[in-house]
């Protein structure tokens, strides 16, 4: 059965990832959060289905009781070609439904603690004069 679980991240852990302007540095940082889960099968945070590493998107979100906490959920590639607007309304309503249960069921959220790679190096390209 694939593991639950959503990573929690301080905010400002979150805008080191954010401040990645080369996309390949940023998948590379985003994927890179699920380092310590490449040999588990994580579950959709959507549906539930079996995701395996790293995940064909994150879904980055406040968390609903601690603003200074972003987490992060990995989708399955069904729910990551979902629109915005159909994800965010299903990520809202499974967010809801798990902080109005007590605090112990949510044993799923667990902080990350890695760091993440460092940016790629780009090779200068100089053109021939
Ligand atoms: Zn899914």
């Amino acid at each position: 059965m694939p593991e639950q679980v959503l990573l929690s991240m301080h905010i400002a852990q979150f805008h080191v990832l954010l401040k990645r302007r080369d996309p390949e540095d940023f998948i590379g940082g985003v994927d890179s959060l699920w380092n310590s889960y490449c040999d588990h099968v994580v579950a959709c945070f959507l549906c539930g289905g079996a995701v395996l590493y790293p995940p064909p998107r994150t879904e980055f979100t406040a968390e609903p009781d601690n603003l200074q906490s972003v987490l992060a959920a990995p989708l399955c590639a069904d729910c990551a070609e979902l629109s915005d607007e159909v994800r965010w309304d299903r990520t809202r309503a499974v967010l809801e439904k798990l902080y109005s249960e007590p605090r112990a069921k949510r044993q799923l959220i667990v902080p990350y603690r890695g760091t993440f790679p460092k940016p790629l190096k780009r090779r200068r390209v100089v053109l021939a004069e």
